[in-house]
Formats: structure tokens, sequence, C-alpha cells
């Protein structure tokens, strides 16, 4: 086993919307070692990522990284406001800190995704970034000439891009945000109306191979919003690519060869993370590292 260095890696933690995941990572975005429990009732978060914590912890541990679903000023430690799991009222930073006995560094989970995928992962040695993480919900991050984009405190919150303006009321408050069409929740929805419950995206894809009209369908209500998203964050930004990451990154993306950029003025390379759904883990812990980087320069 090779021995590492003292504060040379830091445990990052992912809270998603089924599972809260944890692995030690060290600073090129190595994982040497995994734990994963179910998400459970949100007063209970704090208990599990402290559990999670313990049980990867090592003289090597230097700091925690947590990648948060919902709005969160890194700067400050603070949660502002969450989705389907909602830790805005928790001291998040300073209870796990304080329980665990290492520094706690929080960042939303969408820039915590393109941390990683910028550092190790499918955007290495890009200048400008946009990242969707399609999941329960959907999430994402911008690095525009090579930093993450943090506007005030919560920049980069892809999932609420506005597709229809007529559309389903979305958690933000608003209504047809990008999240309430093309989310994995949404995929479930757009399946169980049209006869596909209990299938999965990759029988879909595979009907739509096929020419299946039915696939063809739920795919188009799925994926043609996204590429609305997509096209509007290329307007905005003109990135060198557009990473899709998340659990159904690499379907999304397989889903949207059907929907090519509308124009020419939207052409932009779109691309699935090459870290799949493990960028927030790295990216967390990546995360921790440059925090404690920053605290305590060397
Ligand atoms: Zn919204």
């Amino acid at each position: 086993m090779r021995h590492e260095m003292a504060g040379a890696a830091a445990i990052g933690v992912d809270i998603g919307g089924t599972h809260i995941r944890a692995a030690r990572i060290s600073s090129s975005g190595d994982v040497s070692a995994w734990e994963a429990r179910p998400t459970p009732a949100t007063p209970l978060v704090i208990d599990c990522i402290v559990e999670l914590a313990r049980a990867l912890d090592e003289p090597s541990v230097s700091a925690i990284g947590i990648g948060i679903p919902g709005r969160v000023d890194a700067r400050s430690g603070l949660v502002l406001s969450g989705g389907y799991v909602d830790l805005s009222t928790y001291p998040l930073a300073q209870a796990i800190g304080e329980r665990t006995g290492r520094p706690a560094f929080l960042d939303n989970d969408g820039n915590a995704a393109l941390t990683a995928e910028h550092a190790v992962g499918a955007a290495r040695g890009a200048d400008t970034v946009v990242m969707f993480t399609i999941g329960t919900g959907i999430g994402g991050a911008v690095i525009a000439d090579g930093k993450l984009l943090r506007g005030r405190a919560a920049a980069g919150q892809m999932g609420h891009i506005t597709v229809d303006s007529g559309g389903r009321a979305c958690l933000c408050g608003r209504h047809g945000c990008v999240e309430t069409t093309s989310s994995g929740t949404a995929l479930r929805r757009h399946m169980a109306e049209a006869g596909f419950a209990g299938s999965s995206v990759e029988t879909l894809l595979s009907r739509l191979t096929d020419g299946d009209a039915a696939a063809c369908s739920v795919l188009a209500a799925w994926a043609a919003p996204m590429r609305i998203a997509i096209d509007t964050a290329v307007a905005i930004f003109d990135p060198d690519l557009v990473v899709l990451g998340g659990g159904l990154g690499a379907a999304m993306h397989q889903a949207l060869a059907a929907f090519p950029a509308e124009t020419p003025w939207y052409r932009c390379e779109v691309v699935p993370a090459s870290l799949g759904d493990r960028a927030g883990v790295i990216g967390a812990g990546l995360t921790a590292l440059n925090g404690v980087a920053e605290v305590k320069p060397t």
C-alpha cells in the first residue's frame, strides 16, 4: 500500500437526491476509498456525513469538502437555499468541522463536478466551459477564463434556464425551467405518461435507434428542451465546450444526437462528463484541498 503524506488527501462528499457518497481523494483526483449511504431525511444528513467522514478518515486527510444541491455561498460556507435536499437552515460547515475535527468546505454540487472535470476530466485545459449535471434535478456550473464563475454567490444555476414559460411549476418559483422538462425526475414522468413506467433510459435509446415512434416522442420531450437550454448557455458564454454530467449525462448526450444545435450561432462541442457521476465526489475533495491551500498558503 502506498504511504500517503499527511495533508495530501481530502474527503469529498456528494449529497444526491437518492445517495450520499463519499471518497478519499488525492490532490491529483485519485480515489482511494469509497462509501455511500441512502440519503436520509434532511435533519439526519449531517449525522450521515459525519459517519461517512469517520469511516474514511486517516492521517493523510486534511479537510472535508461537501457538494450540496442548492444555492451555496462557498466563500462564507453557507447554504442559501436548497431543492430536493434543503440544508439552508443548518450551520453545515461549522457542524461538520466541529464533529470531525477536520475543516469543512462547502460548494454547490455543480461547481464541485465541474471543478473535477476541469482538473482531471473531460474539460481539462479548457478556458471556458459550461456544465449541466442531470440527476434527480439539474445543476450546473460555469468556468470562464479558467475560473469558476460565482457571481455574488450562486452563479451557474443551469437547471433554471427557462425553456417553456407556460410550463410546469419549478422549485425555484418560476415555470418551465429545464429542470422541469429534462431532469431524471422529468424523464420518469415522461416515461410514465407514455406507458414506459419501469423501463430504463437505455431501453428507450435502443428503441429510438429502431425508429420506435413512442420512444422517440418520450426522448423528444426530455431532450429537445435541453437543446434549448444548451443553445441559450452557448449564446451567453460562448464556451469551448459543454459538458453533460450527473447520472443521466451520458444518456442525454446520446438522446441529443437527434436534436442538433438550431443554427450555426449555437454550434459548440457537447461531451459527456468523463468522470461520470463520480465527478461530484472527486470535485468536492479537490474543493477541500483548494480551500486548505487558500487558508494556509505554502
Ligand atoms: Zn426553476
